[in-house]
């Protein structure tokens, strides 16, 4: 049966072919002494490498930088088809004007986009927004082709001769908004507005240094050499970290099990009667205790790696260590997520900063606020080689812990399962 999967596979094994089949029937331009030039390839890196970024982005739904690329795309071939000739031309430097003003005003806007489909309404708003940006400029740049005939540039906007075509007005404002998007990103902490920053970056250094022979093929070709580099890790993200606790997620362990040092010991971790918390509380308040306890089993001593394993369930690995070793550490957390009080309706505002927290805690004492308890299990690897078998191990031991009455820790030793600690 066809499904959406065989498809994509098909696709992808067929595209290579595909642009095979296009080189060969285009082959006697391609390979025309005339045209297979140093200046060919320079001119058309850009076109190759954006639509790569574009259709990249639109696969893994990164649409910010799917926008991006595509709004670098169009300003290519605008100055590729209209500024090729001196912009001393009223209208050339009109259109350039135009294009470096309303680029960077659509780049950032781009930053307010949802990792949706391209297709997607907000995303088709966004494209018509630009596609009558793009007609009313036009519009506006025939209109004053056929009725001032000794088009001026307007003294207001004195270029800095010799070292910039580009007005200082222009440039100080593309700092503004280069500034603005340093501010976004810090702000959100989102691997794909950093391809928002790369192309606002290259594309004021293009405008300033427009003068100068294939800017816009060199600086474009590097800022979509970006976007790919920052789509990649993009995708890097989606299949190892869990979008709810940013933890990596059970693939990032199976991988990091393959690397294990000669010493090392995993610890399981389970939110105790989660399920009773869930239908208390509601599955919202239930996200933000993962969240919570993700955030608290960072803060574990012994240089430990922590992924979210699946549902309420986490798995730690400490590297180096033997499971006598690790027992106070994770002893230590279990009692910080027994004490930590989460304020039921105030938790959206809950500062990320330790102190901070302490000090809003002390004033809303009189909000009702819950706690949840973890039980752990542990094992390392003195007797055991394999790490499949370790976590089995750990696994054991979390129930014996469960058993035992919740809110413990338990280590097995794989021959002789320990008391109960805590
Ligand atoms: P025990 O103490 O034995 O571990 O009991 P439990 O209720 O925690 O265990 P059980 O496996 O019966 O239930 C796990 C619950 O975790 C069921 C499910 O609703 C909840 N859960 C799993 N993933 C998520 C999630 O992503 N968000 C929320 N809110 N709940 C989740
Ligand atoms: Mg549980
Ligand atoms: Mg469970």
């Amino acid at each position: 049966m066809l499904t959406l999967q065989t498809l994509k596979y098909k696709v992808l094994l067929l595209l290579p072919l595909i642009l095979i089949a296009f080189f060969a029937i285009s082959a006697n331009e391609w390979i025309s002494p005339y045209c297979v030039t140093y200046h060919n390839i320079v001119i058309s890196l850009p076109y190759i490498l954006l639509t790569v970024a574009t259709i990249f982005g639109q696969a893994i739904k990164q649409t910010t930088s799917c926008l991006t690329s595509l709004l670098l795309l169009g300003c290519y071939f605008i100055i590729q088809t209209k500024l090729q000739t001196p912009l001393a031309i009223g209208s050339n430097w009109l259109i350039f004007m135009l294009t470096f003003i309303l680029l960077p005003i659509n780049l950032l806007l781009s930053l307010s986009m949802s990792n949706k489909s391209l297709f997607s309404r907000r995303q088709l708003i966004f494209l018509l927004n630009v596609g009558l940006q793009l007609y009313t400029c036009s519009y506006l740049v025939n209109y004053i082709e056929q009725n001032s005939h000794n088009f001026e540039k307007n003294r207001y906007f004195e270029s800095i001769t010799d070292f910039s075509p580009l007005p200082l007005p222009v440039i100080y404002f593309y700092f503004a908004l280069i500034l603005l998007c340093v501010f976004f990103i810090g702000k959100r902490k989102k691997v794909s507005d950093v391809s928002v920053f790369t192309s606002l970056l290259f594309s004021a250094l293009t405008s300033t240094f427009f003068h100068l022979s294939y800017i816009s093929s060199i600086l474009f070709s590097l800022a979509s050499c970006f976007i790919i580099l920052n789509l990649i890790f993009c995708s890097r993200e989606l299949a190892f970290d869990d979008p709810l606790t940013q933890l990596p997620s059970r693939r990032a362990l199976e991988d990091d099990l393959k690397n294990t040092g000669s010493k090392f010991t995993i610890a399981m971790l389970d939110i105790d009667h989660f399920k009773k918390f869930n239908d208390t509380y509601g599955h919202n308040t239930g996200d933000n205790v993962l969240k919570l306890v993700a955030e608290l089993m960072r803060t574990v001593r012994g240089n430990a790696r922590i992924y979210r394993y699946g549902g309420e369930e986490f798995t730690i690995l400490f590297n180096g260590k033997t499971a006598h070793d690790c027992t106070e550490y994770l002893d230590e957390l279990r009692k910080k997520i027994a004490n930590y009080k989460l304020i039921l309706r105030d938790y959206e505002k809950r500062p990320e900063n330790e102190d901070a927290g302490v000090t809003q805690r002390s004033n809303t004492q009189n909000q009702p606020s819950v706690t949840v308890t973890v039980s752990i299990g542990i094992a390392d690897n003195c007797k055991l080689d394999d790490p499949i078998d370790v976590m089995k191990a750990a696994d054991r031991a979390l129930y014996k812990a469960k058993d035992l009455g919740r809110n413990r820790i338990s280590v097995n030793t794989s021959k002789v399962s320990s008391p109960k600690i805590g």
